[in-house]
């Protein structure tokens, strides 16, 4: 079981528990992204295992009726152990998510993966028209070339800021020119991008930078924000825009809750005051 001080971040050990917290966003008018817990595998049988799982979620959330999508990790499905095992995983998932109409996300992870990640997005995107979306990360130095590439591709694009520790060679290392090049790319997909933007930041400034853009350009776009982090934001958001929670959940949640306690010092303390019990 997750220990209640895990449970603002990570929905469940589950798919039962997980839909469970699905409907009480939906409640509330805020949609949900499941991510089912697990990465870097190196063999074949637990990538194959999780894109299994995955394809039973797509039931689950049809069974369940709820409102939500899924987004897989390109390590957890076979990446590790080859770009083919994770472009035939990918496919099988996507196949089963595209005959009940549920959106699969593809997250980006550290530099060495982003051309085979592109490319099976690319794929799936143009075989399924859409029905797949991917993750760009703003320090990276390419992604202005990979926007370009993607602009007529026929899928939905998240842009983050990038959460993984990049050399200097190949990404941004300063907050500031992350947020610079965060805030050209959000321009450029809002000018660019007409089958949908994603917007996945907390960041109170690149929201309102978002709003300002969408009321110029018009373009279909929805915030993403994790579970766990300014919920208040993101129901207050979802009166008026599209909000989609990122809802983890699965039996290999500690590494996820320790990413999640340690990148600021507020998850930190409230960490210890769960502990402490205050
Ligand atoms: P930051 O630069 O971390 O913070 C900016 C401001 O946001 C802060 O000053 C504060 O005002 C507010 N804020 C941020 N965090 C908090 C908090 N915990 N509590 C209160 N206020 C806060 N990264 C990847 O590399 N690959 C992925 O596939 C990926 N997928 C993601 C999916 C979603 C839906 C989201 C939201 C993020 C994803 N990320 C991914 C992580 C991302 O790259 C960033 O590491 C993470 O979102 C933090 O950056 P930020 O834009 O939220 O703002």
């Amino acid at each position: 079981m997750i220990p209640p001080i895990a449970s603002r971040f990570v929905a469940g050990e589950t798919a039962a528990e997980a839909l469970e917290h699905v409907e009480s966003l939906n409640d509330r008018n805020v949609s949900a992204i499941l991510n089912l817990l697990g990465e870097h595998y190196h063999e074949r049988a637990p990538a194959d295992a999780d894109a299994e799982t995955y394809r039973t979620l797509v039931s689950d959330i049809t069974d369940a009726n709820v409102d939500a999508c899924l987004s897989v990790k390109p390590s957890q499905i076979g990446l590790g152990v080859g770009p083919d095992v994770f472009e035939e995983n990918l496919g099988r998932i996507v196949e089963a998510a595209a005959a009940e109409d549920v959106f699969v996300w593809v997250d980006m992870e550290d530099h060495g993966t982003t051309d085979a990640t592109l490319d099976a997005y690319e794929r799936y995107a143009r075989e399924y028209d859409g029905g797949v979306g991917v993750c760009v990360q703003a320090n990276l130095r390419r992604t202005g070339e990979d926007l370009a590439r993607l602009a007529d591709v026929p899928g939905k694009v998240r842009l983050v800021k990038g959460a993984y520790d990049e050399p200097g060679e190949v990404a941004y290392r300063n907050k500031a020119d992350v947020n610079e090049r965060y805030r050209q790319h959000l321009e450029f997909l809002f000018r660019e991008f007409d089958s949908g933007v994603a917007v996945g930041s907390h960041d109170p400034a690149m929201i309102e930078y978002a709003r300002e853009l969408h009321a110029e350009h018009g373009t279909p776009f929805e915030f993403q924000m994790l579970m766990g982090v300014r919920e208040d934001a993101q129901f207050d958001l979802a009166g008026e825009y599209d909000v989609y929670q990122y809802v983890p959940y699965g039996g290999k949640w500690f590494q996820y809750f320790s990413r999640r306690m340690t990148e600021r010092r507020e998850n930190l303390l409230f960490g210890l005051r769960a502990i402490l019990g205050r």
